[in-house]
């Protein structure tokens, strides 16, 4: 068929948080092309779309697509069911816990990957109807450190930049991002600006490909983050390359700074982290001669028990050098679900927020969720996810409702995790598979995909915009919202929403950053950037122009020390291993495994282990590798590169069979966030 023929939705890709819209060209079942919308159209976009966005829809039709509801049958094994049976059972199931022991023994993981408003009908699911707070989600393994660290800064855990500053920027520092895999059409950007004359210092363990364009790329020991960003801000502040006018004006704490950078002189910082000295100083120089610099980072800054220390510190320095509220300047930590900004953490399926980030402890504000939702809703904070898992142990938690994610492989320590999910007294899972996590459900439950339902998904950069739906769910699948309500009503509440966009306009009613947010303006303006607070707001290209979002209205810089990594390599453990992803893969491969061209690209995990470790051990490039950590051990085939240094190893996150969080460390988390390390487990290596 000619293109002209075909169905077509301009709609946002459900693969990563760039959020790139394109036009989605279907013929009944069947997706056939995406093409970018312009980027008049779409601001994030109108380049190109990565190898995901372009050719990952297999899944859709997958054989093993979840068509139908699954119970277990009475020897264990699951079962077809209507929908009213698998309803009924998940009532029972819940509804036995909540009346024996209280709605605080009933958890619930919600979903990145699903849409804002079925978020935010997770979270009011999970206060209104199983009365309990610990509602969580996937941020809690990635970017919940940024979110505390930059709120305590700033005011919002949000990136202060749009995408178009990445292209306006004179100077970027980029962290603990593998852009190019992680993030295809942001590195495209930056990329381009480098091309342009900006330049671009890198800091990360790995040599990751965007390295090399850098102007400066420093191999960093993995854990030591505040260390050598503390050195730059110390190099900058001692040599008065700050800029004072900022920093006397809009910011507060900076002689607590000062003084808490003072031990970490450019030699200091070399022997912690193995930075030559004079790379300390000459990225203190670049960012501090540069007009203008955006502060990128993703997982290598945040996924550590000192994530938030990192986040403070690297928000200090984007402070003192007056990199805020203006074009070409900002922080910007890049997210990583395509919804983990919105449905993540906006929409407040989170324990100790409603949505807008509106804490539940604050009386006025809980008075206005309980009103609205005709409930009580207690003050106490619930769990976060990865607390969840601990709570279990000692049955504190003993049913969970859990979303589109897939806890028995990207938690960390999943051996205890599955420990955990067997023993469960009740777990529903909802889902488009049966998943490694779905293997120990009760009930699993037929989701929708997004190109089957309607809705918003909110990107890195605060933009909200539409997800159309482009053809019929699957089978008897059901768009989240739709199982939402189902039972809500039949577990005695009245929930009537008839479209996604009525959902849209509750969450404005009460949710001021998105007061002015509605399907009908998101629609015709191509995307709103929060905050947006009434209907005649245009929404915010770029945070803190004026004032931060703080009491004071100034940034509250907070002078951070020395720590170290939970977890150290020994004689018995020699290595650090770091944990990612890769271009070709997505999540726990739920999606992508299914996907038969992008398997021949990436069939399966990998270790990277540098030349000289290899020789000492004997190991040639694809021969299986042994690794192993206090907490378990994987096989895995060898690539050797150096793109790790010689006391570090990379493994990837994407495979159930050699999962990587095997290894990683559950019970070490960072204290303000909850979130795991990571970035940092001793492992040993030996030829399998
Ligand atoms: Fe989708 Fe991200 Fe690729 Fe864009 S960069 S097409 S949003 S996966």
């Amino acid at each position: 068929k000619r293109l002209e023929e075909l169905n077509v939705a301009d709609t946002t890709c459900g693969y990563c948080a760039v959020g790139c819209r394109f036009d989605l060209y279907s013929d009944g079942e069947e997706i056939l092309a995406a093409r970018p919308t312009d980027e008049e159209d779409a601001p994030v976009n109108g380049i190109s779309t990565c190898v995901k966005g372009k050719f990952g829809y297999d899944f859709i039709n997958s054989d093993d697509r979840l068509t139908t509801p699954l119970v277990r049958d009475a020897n264990g094994e699951f079962r077809e069911a209507t929908w009213d049976e698998a309803l009924s059972r998940v009532v029972e199931g819940l509804g036995s816990i909540k009346d024996e022991h209280g709605g605080e023994a009933l958890s619930m993981i919600a979903s990145s990957k699903a849409t804002n408003e079925d978020n935010y009908l997770m979270g009011k699911f999970a206060r209104q109807v199983l009365e309990t707070n610990s509602i969580d989600n996937c941020n809690r393994l990635c970017h919940s450190s940024t979110v505390a660290g930059l709120a305590q800064t700033y005011g919002y855990g949000a990136a202060s930049i749009s995408t178009e500053d990445l292209e306006l920027a004179d100077c970027i520092l980029l962290t603990g991002s593998n852009t190019t895999e992680a993030h295809p059409v942001l590195a495209t950007r930056i990329k381009q600006n480098v091309r342009d004359g900006a330049d671009l210092v890198v800091f990360d363990p790995r040599e990751v490909q965007i390295a090399e364009y850098a102007t400066q790329y420093s191999r960093v020991k993995p854990g030591y983050d505040a260390v050598w960003i503390n050195g730059i801000t110390r190099y900058i502040i001692e040599n008065d390359l700050y800029d004072e006018e900022f920093v006397a004006n809009r910011t507060t704490g900076f002689e607590d700074v000062r003084e808490a950078v003072q031990e970490f002189t450019p030699e200091r910082v070399e022997e912690v982290t193995g930075v030559p000295h004079e790379e300390i100083v000459s990225a203190a120089e670049t960012i501090a001669e540069a007009d203008s610099c955006v502060f990128g980072w993703t997982l290598g800054l945040t996924e550590h028990s000192h994530g938030t220390e990192n986040v403070i510190a690297m928000g200090n320095l984007a402070a003192i050098t007056g990199n805020l509220g203006k074009p070409g300047a900002g922080v910007s930590p890049f997210r990583g679900q395509n919804n983990v900004q919105g449905g993540g953490g906006d929409m407040g399926p989170l324990p100790d927020n409603f949505p807008g980030y509106q804490d539940i402890a604050d009386d006025e504000i809980r008075a206005k969720f309980e009103d609205a939702w005709d409930c009580e809703i207690s003050p106490e904070y619930g769990y976060y996810t990865t607390q969840m898992f601990l709570a279990a142990d000692d049955d504190d938690v003993r049913g969970m409702y859990i979303v589109g994610e897939n806890a028995a492989v990207s938690e960390p320590g999943v051996n205890h995790a599955e420990e955990v999910l067997e023993n469960l007294d009740f777990l529903v899972v909802q889902d488009l598979f049966v998943n490694e996590t779905a293997q120990y459900a009760d009930v699993v439950l037929p989701a929708c995909s997004f190109v089957e339902k309607t809705g918003t998904f909110t990107n890195t950069d605060r933009t909200v915009q539409m997800v159309k739906q482009v053809m019929e769910p699957k089978g008897d699948s059901r768009p989240d919202w739709k199982i939402l309500q189902d039972l809500a009503n039949r577990m005695g509440r009245d929930w009537n929403y008839d479209s996604t966009a009525e959902i849209m306009e509750e969450v404005n009613s009460l949710t001021p950053l998105y007061g002015g947010v509605t399907h009908e303006r998101v629609e015709a303006e191509g995307g709103l950037q929060w905050p947006c607070w009434d209907e005649d707001h245009p929404g915010t290209e770029r945070l803190y122009e004026e004032e931060f979002n703080t009491d004071d209205g100034k940034a509250n810089l907070q002078g951070i020390g020395y720590s170290e990594p939970a977890e150290t390599p020994d004689d018995e453990y020699p290595f650090t291993l770091t944990t990612g992803r890769v271009l070709y893969q997505y999540h726990t491969g739920t999606m992508t495994h299914r996907e038969e061209g992008i398997m021949q690209y990436m069939p399966s995990d990998f270790i990277e282990i540098h030349p000289d470790t290899a020789a000492n051990y004997g190991i040639e490039g694809g021969d299986m590798v042994t690794v192993e950590s206090r907490r378990g051990e994987i096989v895995v085939p060898a690539q050797v590169t150096d793109r790790v240094g010689p006391e570090n190893v990379f493994v990837p996150i994407h495979f159930a069979e050699s999962a990587v969080n095997q290894l990683t460390d559950e019970e070490h988390l960072d204290p303000a966030a909850a979130t795991p390390e990571f970035k940092v487990s001793a492992v040993n290596i030996s030829p399998y």
